[in-house]
């Protein structure tokens, strides 16, 4: 049976998105920042040292990604 590797990959890429983060480093002050909500992609948090405020965003590839509102 051959195998279909292009479904593989979209499975990947389906997991990637799926996970979330309990914690970040806040990129401004560096702060490990805890969560109580698992953050995902679409969130807003708000770093707990500084107040910077950001839009979460989780890559394809699973990596967390956070842009300053
Ligand atoms: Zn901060």
């Amino acid at each position: 049976m051959p195998i279909d590797k292009n479904a593989e990959e979209e499975d990947l890429r389906e997991e990637g998105r799926r996970r979330a983060y309990t914690d970040y480093d806040c990129p401004s002050c560096n702060a490990n920042n805890p969560t109580e909500m698992a953050l995902r992609d679409g969130d807003e948090t708000r770093c707990n040292y500084c107040g910077t405020e950001y839009k979460v965003r989780i890559t394809d590839e699973g990596r967390l990604r956070l842009k300053e509102l």
